[in-house]
């Protein structure tokens, strides 16, 4: 009989399946040992590293607090600041790393603890606050002399089992060519999950006690179709997995042979699909995997190693770059969609962030830096292939705004000589429901409209879109979803504006014939999945796919579209990965 105590279960977060050893990666609650240094020279250049990079932090945050807070309440930054150029705190640092020979995180943490014990003892209130300041400091400065050093520990070919994993610890694990990640927490459309997808790397999330059950060195089974995951497996187990690997290999092979092929439906409507971008390592297997341009280019990559805002030169360089190498086809660059569960380079601790200070809320508010961006990627437009997206817009003024600030920059690069794309193209995300329902009055400001599904669905549905406890409740499917999809569709068709999709539902292969039969004519997906949705839509009749959707706004449970969804898919479709995700 299979063996099934060894198995654990949890969400199916990025296709594949990988066999490896486990590495258990605590982040938050590293411990600080008091570990000896053999080379004083290099603690020494970690620290000044450090405190360096700290310091780049903090002035970047006190601009944007200056802007945000006003001058007098941004205050404490500049505190911080100083406290950081002290130079008897610095030499202090310095000089017990030669006497102690100890590591610098654990020098860092001991000084300032003394200093944070007799604040705290004070009992002054002014003192008491003024602690948890040095407490701010001293943690930046551990992190940025840990964040050097831990990549470098971790070896090759290991699977990653945390409670949580951010975006970026995402990215910075896949270029030490991690093999997968096994976490407690998250769902499917946490950026974590998008950015393993997008990477290849299998990922099963909300498995809620995988640290727990999981030791260091375990050997694991990741079945990143299923979201399961096997500790210690057995002979027989490990047998069907390996099978199981090579039958993946070989229906990849076959379905790269479409790469050349258009999408086009069997009764001959052509569907052009885009590649998601997320980290520029990703344009390749874009390019290789027949994508007709890139759809989505999340330009928060530039964050992952760096908290501060990327210059207006460095972002040039990345655009440029990515239009030359995609051109003819076209790039469509979406300004920063910073805060949520992405990277906030500002120490702003919000209980909501979801519903707080993010995307085009935070370029308002900057607006140089909205600026610096624009004229980034107007810079990068002359080719004439490049085009810019806004996330998060909520009101039709936010779009009249940004575009307004658009002009100016225009006026600006006009004025100053500097080539760019006259005509560039501008479009928004419809990932707010009240933008979806003002969707016609948006259409009249842009040329193109793209849906994010992945928030639009959070939103309308008040679905935390990284809660695993409630994932069951993140209902592609639900009715309001559907009806939603068909507004926007219908909306945009009738203004003569091109609607896309860019969400992960278009990477649902289920979801794909009935997304094609509300109308959609555009899909952005990641690399890695664009030769099955292919495959897909080269198998689907649109009138029978068109007849599905007339059906399916009808119908008022999620469960019921569900089935119909199902129904229509295994009688129509074939999937050739279909025996691995049941
Ligand atoms: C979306 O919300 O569907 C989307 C594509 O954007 P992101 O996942 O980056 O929020
Ligand atoms: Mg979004």
């Amino acid at each position: 009989m299979e063996r099934i105590d060894n198995i654990i279960k949890g969400i199916a977060a990025a296709p594949g399946i990988t066999i490896a050893n486990a590495y258990l990666f605590f982040k938050d609650e590293e411990k600080i040992y008091d570990a000896c240094v053999t080379d004083i020279e290099e603690a020494k250049k970690i620290l000044d590293e450090a405190l360096e990079k700290s310091k780049r932090e903090l002035r970047k945050v006190l601009a944007v607090a200056i802007d945000k807070m006003g001058k007098s309440r941004a205050a404490i930054f500049e505190a911080q600041i100083m406290v950081l150029d002290d130079p008897i705190l610095i030499k202090t640092l310095y000089k017990r790393i030669e006497d102690e020979k100890k590591i610098p995180e654990y020098i860092v943490n001991t000084e300032f603890s003394k200093y944070l014990k007799l604040m705290n003892e004070s009992k002054e209130i002014y003192m008491m606050e003024r602690a948890n300041d040095i407490e701010d400091i001293k943690n930046r400065i551990i992190r940025n002399i840990k964040k050097k050093k831990w990549l470098s520990r971790i070896s090759e070919d290991v699977i990653v089992v945390s409670k949580n994993l951010t975006p970026a610890d995402t990215v910075l694990f896949s270029r030490v060519d991690v093999r997968g990640f096994v976490t407690d927490f998250g769902g499917l459309t946490s950026h974590a999950a998008i950015v393993a997808r997008s990477l290849h790397i299998p990922a099963v999330v909300g498995l809620h006690e995988a640290t727990k059950k999981i030791h260091n060195g375990d050997q694991l089974i990741v079945d990143g179709f299923k979201g399961i995951i096997i500790i210690n497996p057995d002979s027989e187990q490990l047998r069907i997995y390996k099978n199981k690997i090579e039958k993946l290999y070989e229906i990849d092979s076959e379905l790269i042979k479409l790469k050349s092929e258009p999408a086009i439906t069997k009764d001959g409507k052509k569907i052009q699909i885009f590649g998601n971008l997320d980290l520029s390592e990703e344009l390749e297997i874009i390019i290789q995997n027949g994508g007709e341009g890139l759809g989505l280019v999340r330009t928060e990559q530039m964050f992952t190693n760096s908290e501060d805002f990327p210059s207006e030169d460095e972002q040039y360089i990345l655009y440029r770059d990515l239009s030359e190498r995609v051109y003819p086809h076209s790039v469509i660059i979406r300004t920063f969609d910073i805060g949520g569960d992405k990277v906030l380079p500002v120490d702003v601790k919000e209980n909501n962030p979801f519903l707080g200070w993010r995307g085009i809320r935070i370029m308002l508010d900057n607006v140089e830096i909205f600026k610096s961006q624009l004229k980034a990627i107007l810079r990068a437009s002359v080719h004439k292939n490049v085009k810019i997206m806004i996330p998060m817009i909520s009101s039709f003024s936010e779009v009249k705004k940004s575009n307004e600030i658009l002009e100016e920059c225009k006026l600006e690069l006009q004025e100053n000589n500097i080539p760019f794309d006259k005509h560039i193209s501008i479009g928004v995300m419809i990932e707010v429901p009240s933008a979806a329902v003002v969707i016609k009055d948006i259409c009249n400001e842009v040329d193109f409209v793209s849906i994010g599904t992945n928030d639009l669905i959070q939103y309308l549905l008040a679905v935390d879109r990284g809660n695993d406890i409630i994932s069951d409740l993140y209902q592609e499917f639900h009715p309001a979803v559907i009806r939603t999809l068909k507004h926007i569709i219908s909306e945009g068709k009738k203004n003569k504006v091109t609607v896309g999709l860019c969400g992960e539902m278009a990477a649902d292969t289920l979801a794909i014939p009935l997304l094609i039969g509300l109308g959609l004519e555009q899909v952005s997906v990641s690399g890695v999945v664009i030769p099955n949705i292919k495959s897909i839509i080269r198998n689907l009749n649109y009138k029978q796919a068109k007849k599905l959707a007339e059906q399916c706004l009808e119908l008022k449970t999620e469960i019921e579209i569900k089935n119909k969804v199902k129904e229509f898919y295994h009688k129509n479709i074939i999937d050739d990965y279909e025996n691995f995700t049941q």
